[in-house]
């Protein structure tokens, strides 16, 4: 019997830190790696060892650029993940910039907490920096919404406009004729600037 495990380390019990894992016959695909956002409580979580192991992630895809869907990137390849980031051009464009922010915001943060002498750790760690986030552009891989895209044999992948922010996307994901699908965050019907979401 063909069996796809689904894991949830992510957005459950919460609204960030969006991270879905899909293990598969053929090759293992997570779905957005956000960073916990909000109370500090949430914000620790993004120092736990992920329940996966990232070099055995073959494809992150993304919904959209936003930092509790794309934020734990930099983290992923620095734990070994060396697959490919598929995404629609504006997703990928806007998660370089954010992550680049957030890098910069971390190694700020990290300084300051050394040098204000405030953090439990000595020294205080940025949680990745700059060089961090670019590192990880390197495996992002663009996609055109709308169309099927082989990831193995028998599994394939379709972005579909949401309307949430530019390039924003739901993800559907067949696997052996299944149909997964996950919204991301959906856009608004009426909207001034964007389109409404797109139907299945
Ligand atoms: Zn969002």
């Amino acid at each position: 019997m063909r069996k796809v495990k689904i894991h949830f380390p992510g957005a459950s019990g919460t609204v960030t830190g969006s991270k879905f894992y899909l293990e598969t016959p053929e090759v293992n695909v997570m779905v957005d790696c956000g960073m916990f956002q909000g109370l500090k409580e949430l914000r620790k979580i993004n120092w736990h060892p992920l329940p996966i192991e990232a070099s055995e992630i073959d494809f992150v895809l993304l919904t959209h650029g936003h930092l509790d869907h794309t934020g734990y990137l930099p983290r992923l390849r620095k734990e070994g993940f060396n697959g490919e980031i598929l995404g629609t051009i504006p997703t990928l464009a806007i998660a370089k910039i954010i992550l680049m922010d957030s890098g910069k915001i971390q190694e700020e943060q990290a300084k300051a907490a050394n040098e204000e002498g405030y953090s439990k750790h000595s020294p205080a760690e940025p949680f990745y920096t700059v060089e961090d986030a670019e590192k990880t552009f390197t495996l992002f891989k663009s996609c055109e919404k709308g169309q099927w895209i082989s990831l193995s044999e028998n599994l394939r992948v379709r972005f579909r406009y949401n309307g949430h922010i530019i390039g924003a996307t739901y993800i559907e994901l067949e696997i052996f004729e299944k149909l997964f699908v996950f919204s991301g965050d959906i856009g608004r019907v009426k909207d001034l600037l964007l389109s409404p979401p797109r139907p299945t």
